[in-house]
């Protein structure tokens, strides 16, 4: 993919330097043409009007009125290849960055399906074989009631994993399709608990702190929206920070603007990814080497969520280390 793109980039800059040497070119001829045809008429004009009979000297023939045409003519047709040769370059720079912006757009495209291609792929097979080895054992092993429940549990939560990647999958279908949210009051409080719960099934180590006042008021919003949101968030903090990190999950209303702040300590985002990650199936790094799970479309879910309630996410740096998303809805 690294190869196309610089591929790409040579070939622009190639057709760039060929076409602006060649309209150079051109316009060098042109510009000789209409200095020689100046000359010749010119030369013409000395003749007639220099002949025996008529006798005009030159500072004469220089004021006569054929001779100002002539260099009004000279002067209008410099001008004219002059500006032609400036617009056919600019358009021809225009058409060329347009070019390139839309086939870098779709490399970048490509090389996301490709990744989102591999990542699901993974993200189906382990638990599909983890849930599969577990009924095996089930099937051909008389267990003792403790070895069943850990069993059980191991399987549930492979179960949850699968679940939750093929409501991700339709959520971000129906987001496309034009979604908008029911608006009814919630208790973004008993969400986030839940929210904690489900991930503490998951990740038992996961060091989440909850700073949302009792006496929170309801918030206006998209029930399974802004679950969506806030475990995706939450997911993600304790995904992308070593184990045990702290993370803090703090929610406020003011004038009726809910604000929901997730901390983590975890890797941190470089700056120039902070855009890019709200992309469908964008993932920091290359799916070769990742070993995180995930698909690249929990942040692009939160954002059309948040944007169709008519809010904004930010992304900014943690003090001294991690990642702070703030959602304003
Ligand atoms: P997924 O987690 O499935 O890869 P997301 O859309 O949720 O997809 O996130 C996109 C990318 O942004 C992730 O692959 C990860 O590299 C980066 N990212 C998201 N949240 C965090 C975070 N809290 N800390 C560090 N990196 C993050």
């Amino acid at each position: 993919m690294q190869q196309s793109k610089s591929s790409l980039q040579l070939l622009t800059s190639f057709v760039l330097v060929y076409m602006v040497l060649a309209f150079a070119w051109w316009a060098v001829q042109l510009w000789r043409e209409n200095d020689r045809f100046f000359e010749v008429s010119s030369q013409l004009l000395e003749t007639r009007y220099g002949g025996p009979k008529r006798g005009v000297n030159l500072t004469e023939l220089l004021a006569t009125a054929e001779y100002q045409a002539l260099v009004q003519r000279r002067q209008k047709h410099r001008r004219m290849i002059l500006a032609e040769g400036i617009f056919f370059t600019l358009c021809l720079g225009f058409g060329l960055y347009v070019i390139n912006r839309s086939a870098k757009r779709e490399l970048a495209l490509a090389r996301q399906h490709r990744n989102f291609m591999l990542s699901i792929t993974h993200e189906l097979k382990s638990p599909l074989a983890a849930i599969r080895l577990t009924l095996e054992t089930l099937h051909k092993r008389e267990l003792q009631r403790e070895q069943l429940e850990k069993l059980c549990a191991n399987g549930l939560r492979d179960a949850a994993r699968l679940q939750t990647l093929v409501e991700d999958l339709l959520l971000a279908a129906r987001l496309e399709d034009n979604w908008r949210p029911v608006l009814e009051p919630i208790d973004v409080r008993s969400i986030a608990q839940d929210c904690m719960a489900n991930l503490l099934v998951r990740f038992p180590a996961a060091n989440i702190t909850l700073a949302i006042p009792a006496d929170l008021p309801p918030a206006q919003a998209d029930k399974p929206g802004l679950t969506a949101v806030i475990q995706n968030l939450l997911e993600n903090a304790v995904k992308y920070a070593p184990e045990g990190a702290a993370i803090q999950c703090a929610v406020e209303q003011t004038n009726g603007i809910l604000r929901l702040r997730v901390a983590d300590q975890g890797f941190g985002i470089p700056d120039a990814e902070k855009t890019a990650i709200f992309e469908k199936f964008y993932r920091i790094g290359n799916e070769d080497t990742r070993r995180t799970t995930g698909t690249g479309l929990g942040l692009y879910i939160v954002k059309q969520i948040v944007q169709a309630h008519g809010g904004m996410i930010t992304v900014t740096d943690n003090k001294p280390k991690g990642t702070v998303f703030v959602v304003e809805m």
